[in-house]
């Protein structure tokens, strides 16, 4: 817990965000400006910077993640969606706990180029 991390804080509680999932080691909430219909930040609750600062010994919090991440994405019903991991400020990362982003929910299975990254 670093405490003057934001994400440190909605891992514990300790400031209010619109809650997913969570369990011991994840929490799932949305995003609070989201960049698409549906927007959902996966988190875990230990303090990683980014995916730079992996360790090997992160590789299973790595998978609880994009795991996490699609079982939300099916429980909304998402055909298809976007799981984002931006990485330092030059990937666009502002936040600095790690975060994975679930993005959907825009509806346009017939024309993708629109919104392909
Ligand atoms: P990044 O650019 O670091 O990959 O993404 C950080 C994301 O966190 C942004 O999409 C931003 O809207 C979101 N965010 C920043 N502060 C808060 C907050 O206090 N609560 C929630 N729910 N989302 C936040
Ligand atoms: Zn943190």
């Amino acid at each position: 817990m670093y405490s003057d991390c934001i994400f440190c804080k909605i891992a514990q509680g300790e400031v209010s965000s619109e809650i997913e999932y969570e369990d011991g080691e994840i929490k799932a909430f949305k995003d609070i400006r989201p960049s698409a219909p549906v927007h959902i930040l996966v988190i875990p609750k230990e303090h990683v910077e980014s995916i730079a600062y992996l360790q090997e010994n992160h590789s299973d919090m790595i998978a609880k993640l994009i795991y996490r991440a699609k079982q939300i994405a099916a429980e909304k019903g998402l055909k298809g969606y976007k799981l984002v991991f931006n990485v330092g400020r030059e990937g666009g990362q502002v936040i600095d706990h790690l975060h994975l982003h679930l993005l959907g929910g825009w509806g346009r299975e017939d024309n993708p180029d629109e919104y392909r990254v």
